[in-house]
C-alpha cells in the first residue's frame, strides 16, 4: 500500500536538504526526501582516491570577500569546513607549449587582454541585436581553429575553466570575487550533514544507513515524521488537483499533498522520470532551452612530484592547438598547496588534477580510463620531458552519463528573459521545482542550490497556507 506524507522531495542533494529544513523547521509534518543514489549530498560528493579524499563536483566556495556573506561561507563556518583562499589569476603566467617552454609574459598580457575585449565585445553584439528584436540565434563564435594554442588556453580559462556566465556576475558582484577551496578530509558533504543535522539526522553515523527515519523531533514540532530514503529512484510522476503520486524503480508507491522536484536541468531533459499528465509546453520549453555543462575534474595519482612548486604555481595549463585538451591543471582539489605544506598535512599526496568540459569531457567519458590515462601522460611529457614517472591511477568522474545527474550544472542562454526564468522554477500545480538550475541570479553554484531550496521552500509553505485558508472557508459555508 503507498504510504502518503505531507510533502515529498525527490533528491537529496543541497537544494533538496534546504528545502526539507525549511518545511521541517516551519511545521510541516511528514516530509520524505526520496534520494535515488545510496547518499546525500548529489554534486557535492568527496571520494577517497590515492589516500586522500577529493571533490568529485563543487571544490570552491565561490563569491567571498564582498559586501554581503555568502551564505554557503556562513555554513561552511559553521560546519568548521577547512578551507583555503584560492586564486587561479596566476595560472596563465604558466602556461607551458608542446615542447614545454613557458610563454612570455608580455605576449599573455597581451593575449589575455585581447581575449576579454573580444568576449565583451560578443556580448555587447548579442545585447543589441536583442534590443533590435533580432535573430541571434546563429551569432556564434569565431572558429577556434583560427586561434594559436596561447589564444584557446585562454579562452577556455575565461570560459570553460571559469562559469561561462555573462558580465555583470551577481555572484561577484554581491558576494565578492574571492574563492575558496574546500581542503577538508570530511569533505564539502560535511556542510550539509551539519547543515541537516537539527532538523533530518541523529548523527552523521546514521546517515549512512539506508531505508532511515530522521528520529531526532525537533522540540517545537514532537508529531514530526520525516523520512530520508535512500536507493529510490522516481521513474513516474502523477499529480493532479487533489495530491501527487510517485512510483519509483522498485515498484514502490509513495502519495502527497505535495512534492518539490529537485533533480538537475539535465534529469529533466532526459527521460528519466515520466510526468502524467504530461508537463505544460512552457514548462518543457523552457526545460529544453536550458544549457547543461560538464565539467569533469580528472585526478592522476603520481610516485612523486615532477612538477614545480612555490607560490603563483598551483596552477599550470597546456596550450595545444585542439580546443580544451587537458588545459587546465592543478594540485588536488582537496590538498593544500605544495607550500602550504601540504606534504605534512598528507604525505604522499602527489596528485594533479586536469578539468576538461563538454565535448572533451564526453569523449573521455566514453572512452577507457586507461586511454584518458595514456593521452593526460602525453600532455605531461610535452611540458615536463620524457622522464616523468607514470601516473600510478586515475580517477574519471562521469557526470554526463550518470543517470541522476546527466552533466555538472545548468547554464542560462546568453540572452535570457525574466520569462524563461521564472518558466524554469514557476510550479505546476502541486508539483514545485528547486535546485541550482531555479536560482535567478546564482544558477549554477552550490548558493545558487542552497538559496533555491530556501526559497522553493518558503513558496510551499505559503501555498500551504493559502490551502488552509480555502479549505476552512469552504467548511464555514458548508
Ligand atoms: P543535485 O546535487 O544534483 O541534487 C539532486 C539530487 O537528485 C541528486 O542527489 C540525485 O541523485 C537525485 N536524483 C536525480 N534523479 C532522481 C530520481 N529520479 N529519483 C530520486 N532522486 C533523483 N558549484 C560551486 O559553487 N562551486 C564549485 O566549485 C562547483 N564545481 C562543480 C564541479 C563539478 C564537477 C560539478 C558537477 C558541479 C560543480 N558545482 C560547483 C555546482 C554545484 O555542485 C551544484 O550547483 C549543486 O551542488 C547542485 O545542487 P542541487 O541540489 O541543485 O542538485
Amino acid at each position: 500500500s503507498p504510504s502518503s506524507s505531507s510533502v515529498i522531495i525527490v533528491g537529496a542533494g543541497v537544494s533538496g536538504l534546504s528545502a526539507a529544513k525549511v518545511l521541517i523547521e516551519n511545521g510541516v509534518e511528514d516530509v520524505v526526501i526520496l534520494e535515488a543514489s545510496d547518499r546525500i549530498g548529489g554534486r557535492i560528493r568527496k571520494q577517497d582516491f590515492g589516500g586522500v579524499s577529493v571533490e568529485l563536483g563543487a571544490g570552491w566556495i565561490v563569491g567571498v570577500g564582498g559586501r554581503e556573506l555568502n551564505p554557503v561561507l556562513d555554513l561552511a563556518l559553521k560546519s568548521n569546513l577547512r578551507t583555503i583562499f584560492s586564486d587561479y589569476s596566476n595560472a596563465r603566467y604558466n602556461i607551458y607549449d608542446r615542447s614545454g617552454k613557458i610563454f612570455p609574459r608580455g605576449l599573455v598580457e597581451e593575449t589575455y587582454k585581447k581575449e576579454v575585449e573580444s568576449a565583451v565585445q560578443k556580448l555587447q553584439k548579442l545585447k543589441k541585436l536583442e534590443a533590435g528584436g533580432g535573430d541571434f540565434s546563429n551569432v556564434t563564435e569565431p572558429p577556434t581553429t583560427q586561434k594559436t594554442p596561447i589564444e584557446l588556453a585562454i579562452d577556455f580559462t575565461l570560459h570553460d575553466f571559469e562559469m561561462p556566465e555573462v558580465e555583470p556576475i551577481s555572484t561577484f558582484l554581491d558576494y565578492g570575487e574571492r574563492e575558496f577551496l574546500v581542503a577538508d578530509e570530511r569533505g564539502y558533504e560535511h556542510m550539509l550533514y551539519k547543515m541537516a543535522e537539527d532538523v533530518l539526522f541523529t548523527s552523521e553515523g546514521k546517515l549512512l544507513d539506508s531505508r532511515l527515519k530522521f528520529n531526532k523531533v525537533p522540540e517545537s514540532h514532537p508529531s514530526h515524521d520525516s523520512k530520508l530514503d535512500l536507493g529510490q529512484v522516481v521513474r513516474e510522476l502523477q499529480h493532479s488537483r487533489s495530491g501527487v503520486t510517485v512510483m519509483t524503480e522498485d515498484g514502490c508507491v509513495f502519495q502527497a499533498n505535495y512534492m518539490i522536484l529537485s533533480v538537475s536541468i539535465g534529469v529533466l531533459q532526459s527521460n528519466l522520470i515520466a510526468f502524467n499528465p504530461p508537463l505544460p509546453r512552457w514548462k518543457t520549453e523552457a526545460i529544453q532551452k536550458c544549457d547543461v555543462i560538464v565539467y569533469t575534474k580528472i585526478f592522476l595519482k603520481f610516485p612523486y612530484k615532477f612538477w614545480p612548486c612555490g607560490p603563483g604555481q598551483e596552477f599550470f595549463l597546456y596550450a595545444h592547438e585542439r580546443r580544451g585538451y587537458y588545459t587546465f591543471w592543478q594540485l588536488a582539489a582537496n590538498l593544500l598547496p605544495c607550500h602550504q605544506h601540504m606534504e605534512n598535512a598528507y604525505p604522499g599526496s602527489n596528485m594533479l588534477v586536469v578539468t576538461l568540459t563538454n565535448g572533451e569531457s564526453k569523449r573521455v567519458e566514453a572512452q577507457s580510463d586507461k586511454e584518458t590515462l595514456n593521452e593526460a601522460m602525453a600532455a605531461l611529457k610535452d611540458m615536463f620531458g620524457p622522464d616523468i614517472p607514470e601516473a600510478a591511477d586515475i580517477l574519471v568522474p562521469r557526470w554526463w552519463n550518470n543517470r541522476f545527474q546527466r552533466g555538472s550544472y545548468s547554464n542560462y542562454p546568453m540572452i535570457s528573459d525574466n520569462q524563461f526564468v521564472h518558466d524554469i522554477k514557476n510550479p505546476v500545480g502541486r508539483l514545485f521545482f528547486t535546485g541550482e538550475h531555479t536560482s535567478e541570479k546564482f544558477s549554477g553554484y552550490v548558493h545558487g542550490g542552497h538559496l533555491a531550496g530556501i526559497e522553493t521552500g518558503k513558496a510551499l509553505l505559503e501555498e500551504m497556507e493559502k490551502e488552509k485558508e480555502r479549505t476552512s472557508e469552504s467548511e464555514n459555508q458548508a
